[in-house]
């Protein structure tokens, strides 16, 4: 997914509603941090965890200048964290499990368009039908300049349990990875399966499709192992954490 972030725009409104919910909902101590729950976010946890593999046929996401496409290294990851978490004890629940889009049958043979919407649906269908306890998406990045490199994770706007899990999967793979990120989980929005989650939802976009570096080793079993393993320790954090 080519993602462009409005780093600034937010920034002057989110402090007068952190206001308001300061006086509405009051604050809890989280790992040294002030971190605000709303009444309508409470966590029963049922170790259920729905992962999602961005894109998929005809919809091959980014593609790297050498033609990796991000739909295929997507389900790569996706697959690797299904079976490391079911080793791990958790139900998965996978919103595609193979390289095709999960549009209805009878819009195969219609519009991408089309396709595209109803296969958006179909996957907020799957969120919010799971009792899961989040929703993982799994993307790759590409930017315009080469340069940049590693993983991010983005989490639902206004969501203070997608916030925690967002942090801890970008603590979690910077511990699994000797590679420099400076990056801190950013919130996200006018991305419709994340807005319309009811469950705390983030996007981990793993990597650049416009780096080489980070094409070449996400094409790689042990780095989307590392990959694996980071957002698994940010994920068994998120349920350690105290809530
Ligand atoms: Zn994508």
């Amino acid at each position: 997914m080519f993602i462009t972030i409005k780093f600034k725009k937010i920034m002057g409104l989110i402090s007068c509603i952190i206001g308001i919910w300061l006086l509405t909902y009051g604050v809890i101590n989280v790992n040294n941090q002030k971190v605000i729950f709303t009444s309508s976010e409470i966590f029963e946890p049922n170790y259920i965890i729905v992962i999602d593999a961005g894109h998929g046929e005809p919809d091959g996401g980014a593609v790297s200048v050498n033609g990796i496409r991000e739909s295929d290294l997507n389900l790569q990851v996706a697959k690797l964290l299904e079976e490391e978490l079911i080793g791990l004890g958790y139900e998965v629940i996978m919103t595609r499990k193979d390289e095709n889009n999960i549009a209805d049958n009878d819009l195969q043979s219609s519009t991408i368009r089309k396709i595209k919407v109803s296969d958006i649906n179909n996957r907020i269908d799957i969120t919010n039908n799971s009792n899961a306890d989040m929703l993982i998406s799994i993307h790759m990045n590409k930017f315009s300049s080469e340069k940049y490199y590693g993983w991010q994770t983005f989490y639902k706007k206004n969501s203070s349990y997608s916030k925690i899990l967002a942090e801890n999967i970008q603590k979690g793979i910077n511990n699994n990875i000797e590679r420099e990120n400076k990056r801190t989980e950013l919130p996200i929005e006018n991305i419709k399966l994340i807005d319309k989650s009811k469950i705390p939802a983030v996007i981990v976009e793993c990597g650049f499709l416009s780096n080489i570096e980070d094409v070449r080793l996400l094409q790689t079993e042990e780095y989307r192992k590392q990959i694996v393993n980071g957002i698994i320790e940010g994920i068994e954090e998120f349920y350690s954490i105290d809530k």
